[in-house]
């Protein structure tokens, strides 16, 4: 099984697992009428960080809250911080430790967002000390920051950066121990089976071996 840990498209394979994220929004109107629609797929729930209303934003957590539970809810998120849009970071904070804290409270994994807000990131997890695991998604940035956050602990999910040459992705997916590594596609149309035959081609592995230490490590989060 292909695990597909993080996308916004329903598209799939043969083969493919998905894990499809659902927004919490951020009008009033549709934050009222949310549900979840998708409850054939494995889903993730979270108030992005582009999406947080500062004057809703305890409705937007309590509807999280209310879903969280629902067993197609495999993930928190994606929540986190980003430096280049959405409310002041300070807000993004906030918002963030408390969708840390419903993690906690129904025991799910965190999938996170994080733009260049890397050191933020590793003080929160520092001072909240979440016992569930934390996934930084979409990561394509420098080694450096890659080893700090595994150093911490994090798990990093690598995506459509991989089919670029030379992306810091790459170089990342070269050194990351196969444990802490998942793939997705995010909102790219591109396919998890060409995600999954590069990243295996450099961590010489077949496909199949590959789908099993993702699907394994994905297992792992929920112990
Ligand atoms: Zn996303």
């Amino acid at each position: 099984m292909l695990l597909n840990l993080h996308t916004h498209l329903l598209k799939k394979q043969a083969n493919e697992q998905i894990i499809f994220n659902e927004i919490i929004p951020d009008a009033e109107e549709a934050l009222e009428d949310f549900e979840l629609q998708n409850t054939e797929n494995w889903l993730s729930a979270g108030i992005h960080p582009w999406y947080i209303n500062e004057k809703l934003s305890n409705s937007q957590l309590k509807k999280l809250a209310a879903i969280a539970k629902e067993p197609t809810i495999k993930f928190i998120g994606e929540c986190g911080l980003d430096r280049l849009k959405g409310s002041p970071l300070s807000v993004q904070e906030e918002i963030f430790i408390k969708q840390i804290r419903i993690a906690e409270d129904v025991r799910k994994p965190v999938i996170i967002h994080c733009v260049r807000c890397y050191n933020e990131l590793i003080s929160i997890k520092k001072i909240v000390r979440p016992r569930v695991p934390s996934v930084v998604h979409g990561f394509n940035t420098k080694i450096e920051i890659a080893r700090q956050l595994l150093d911490k602990g994090f798990y990093l999910s690598l995506g459509g950066a991989l089919l670029q040459e030379e992306s810091n992705a790459l170089k990342v997916l070269q050194e990351i121990p196969l444990e802490r590594l998942f793939l997705e596609t995010d909102d790219k149309d591109i396919s998890i089976m060409d995600i999954y035959q590069k990243a295996a081609t450099v961590k010489g592995l077949s496909v199949e071996e590959l789908e099993k230490v993702i699907f394994d490590n994905y297992l792992g989060l929920n112990l």
